[in-house]
């Protein structure tokens, strides 16, 4: 097969921002050649077999020279590869990708530009700051800050930049800050003109400053403001106290360990990351099938009908008994005559799925409160509880001691998961994670197991339990709980880690 190109725009940094085409193009790559812009999670949408370049590039760090990146296009190209070149933003905004498109050409390589968003807007825009307004700025130019503007003869127009367009975007401006607005304002642009910097747009670590063109450079310097960044100059840029929405959220520049099983990690992940959380997963159980191979919970499902109530204690139990319900040709109908109840809204709605409304769901979601709303209606009544191996006693005993019949049937068990915690590790000792959650009291345990060494935990990291259970189990283990969620649930622990920083601020 013939061998071609694709010069992607990766978008500024937030891996939403990929178009669909550029996705695409990545997934039907046999070589990805990307650079330190392009966010590496986009890498994850190559094939298994694709081959995987870094090329670097970094003001005055460069890994390879351009010319090298071109010749290895070409190379890879001409041998019948697809090649699939991210670059950061928009390929063609000041990305070199006009030369590497105009080398393919001469060589006679296939090649197409797939568009991208480029910082220059979208830092903007994570910034609260539309580079347009009406009224405010009808037009907009996208300036580079490389060039020196001291030379003698410099391709920017000064004279007509500095008043001619009302927002200017530099890209690649931090270095020359203060030649730039030394221009600006020698050419007749208003040294209070209103003016910000942003890093890392786009991406958890953003960083705003804003200035106006007489300070910028002064406050550069003093804060030790470092690239990449934008410098956007104009009146819009007042419009961010209005319209900030990015770095304003609640959970903004957090990061957050979730140490749960790993399926469950990334649910619980998404609902922090959007409130602009970073969240790392550290799963540190695997939910794995009972060890007597199901025999009890077949010969429970064999006699369901001679049970009054069915006790499920978590999504996993839930979804265990169904899936042994389904290897045995049945379906929800088996449970027509017993009633049910969900320790918790995530139970209720794992049940839910399957077609089951729960009779009773507790409002305080802990097994004494179960057994408090069902008070005497358990007298004498035949009640299964399919569930976890570890699960604690206290539901089976508390029903009994109110003359319940209880059969407890193993559905899953939950095991330390074998995972590398090096870098989870050296993060935690680093003082770089501001929260670690657990979710429940295995967690914790094998949390603890998994670091070994419990003297690299900062003495003040901050830990979160999802309740009192979980937060004991932590104190056990010499782990200090300052956050305890009020509803015991992975909402409710949510609301609690965002009330945590809210009152931090
Ligand atoms: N083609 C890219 C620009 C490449 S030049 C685009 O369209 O965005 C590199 C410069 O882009 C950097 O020096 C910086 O000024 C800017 N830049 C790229 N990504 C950025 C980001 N996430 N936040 C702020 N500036 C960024």
């Amino acid at each position: 097969m013939a061998g071609m190109v694709y010069l992607i725009g990766a978008g500024p940094g937030d891996n939403g921002l990929l178009t669909l085409k550029g996705r695409d193009c990545i997934a039907r790559a046999d070589v990805v050649v990307y650079d330190y812009l392009a966010d590496k999670k986009l890498l994850a949408y190559a094939s298994k077999e694709a081959e995987l370049i870094y090329v670097g590039k970094q003001a005055n760090r460069h890994t390879m020279r351009q010319e090298e990146i071109n010749e290895l296009l070409a190379q890879k190209a001409a041998a019948g590869k697809v090649v699939a070149r991210l670059k950061g933003g928009d390929p063609f905004v000041f990305g070199r990708g006009g030369e590497e498109a105009l080398l393919l050409k001469e060589r006679g390589i296939a090649y197409e530009i797939v568009p991208g968003i480029t910082s220059a807007i979208a830092a903007a825009a994570y910034a609260g700051i539309p580079v347009t307004h009406r009224r405010v700025a009808a037009s907009f130019a996208v300036v580079t800050g490389h060039e020196d503007p001291a030379r003698e003869c410099s391709g920017i127009n000064w004279p007509k930049l500095a008043t001619g367009v009302d927002t200017l975007v530099f890209l690649m401006g931090v270095g020359n800050l203060r030649q730039i607005c030394n221009e600006l304002m020698a050419n007749g642009r208003p040294a209070a003109t209103p003016a910000a910097l942003v890093r890392w747009g786009t991406k958890s670590e953003q960083e705003v400053l804003e200035t106006t063109v007489k300070e910028a450079a002064d406050d550069v310097e003093r804060l030790g403001f470092r690239p990449p960044a934008i410098f956007i100059v104009g009146e819009v840029v007042k419009l961010r106290h209005e319209l900030r929405w990015f770095d304003n959220r609640p959970l903004f520049g957090k990061k957050i360990l979730v140490t749960r099983a790993r399926a469950q990690a990334s649910a619980f992940s998404e609902c922090l990351e959007k409130l602009g959380a970073t969240c790392i997963e550290a799963p540190v159980i695997e939910v794995v099938p009972a060890d007597d191979n199901y025999e009890s919970l077949d010969a429970a499902i064999a006699q369901l009908s001679s049970y009054d109530w069915l006790i499920f204690t978590s999504v996993n139990g839930v979804e265990y008994f169904f899936s042994r319900l389904e290897e045995r040709k049945l379906d929800a109908r088996a449970l027509a005559s017993a009633k049910v109840a969900a320790i918790g809204s995530s139970t209720a709605q794992a049940l839910l799925q399957f077609g089951i409304r729960a009779d009773l769901v507790p409002p305080q979601y802990r097994a004494e409160e179960l057994v408090y709303s069902l008070g005497d209606a358990v007298v004498g009544k035949k009640i299964l509880l399919p569930r976890a191996k570890k699960a604690r006693e206290v539901l089976p005993d508390e029903l009994r001691a109110h003359g319940a019949i209880v059969d407890v049937v193993q559905c899953y068990k939950t095991v330390k998961a074998k995972e590398d915690y090096s870098e989870i590790k050296a993060l935690l000792a680093a003082g770089k994670i501001d929260v670690v959650t657990f979710t429940s009291s295995s967690t914790v345990n094998n949390f603890v197991k998994l670091i070994g060494d419990k003297s690299i935990l900062p003495p003040n990291q901050i830990y979160a339990a999802i309740g009192p259970i979980t937060a004991a189990t932590c104190r056990k283990n010499g782990l200090n709980v300052s956050i305890e969620a009020q509803k015991y649930t992975l909402d409710g622990l949510k609301e609690v880690i965002e009330e945590y920083f809210a009152k931090k601020g």
